[in-house]
């Protein structure tokens, strides 16, 4: 079931590195990541890097797609760093939440506190 996300007048940045657990990732947008690996996100665990298929004339991908993509690869990674192996292996269960944690980031507003 796919989770509509609305777009934001504020979107959320796509980080260049995170981390998680003792380890420190790297996150690239990639031009050829579609044709090459046909798909839009994807997890280099020897190299600790995220690639997102990045934007362009021959392969547009929507940004709300790409934060989908970001937060679909950050969950496996912290499943897999927490040892949720079965969860991990199950794309539709990490698809429905990845899709809400991308719309509650793509949605934000304001700043709490203030
Ligand atoms: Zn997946």
């Amino acid at each position: 079931m796919p989770i509509y996300i609305e777009s934001s007048d504020r979107p959320f940045i796509i980080p260049a590195q995170i981390k998680m657990g003792h380890k420190t990732l790297t996150v690239r947008l990639d031009e050829y990541l579609t044709f090459t690996e046909n798909c839009i996100g994807k997890v280099n665990h020897r190299t600790n890097t995220i690639h997102i298929q990045k934007s362009t004339e021959a392969w547009p991908i929507p940004f709300e797609n790409q934060v989908d993509s970001y937060f679909h690869e950050v969950l496996h990674i912290a499943l897999e760093r927490a040892e949720y192996n079965e969860l991990n292996e199950d794309e539709d269960f990490v698809n429905r939440i990845s899709g809400f944690l991308a719309q509650a980031a793509l949605s934000s507003e304001g700043e709490a506190g203030k």
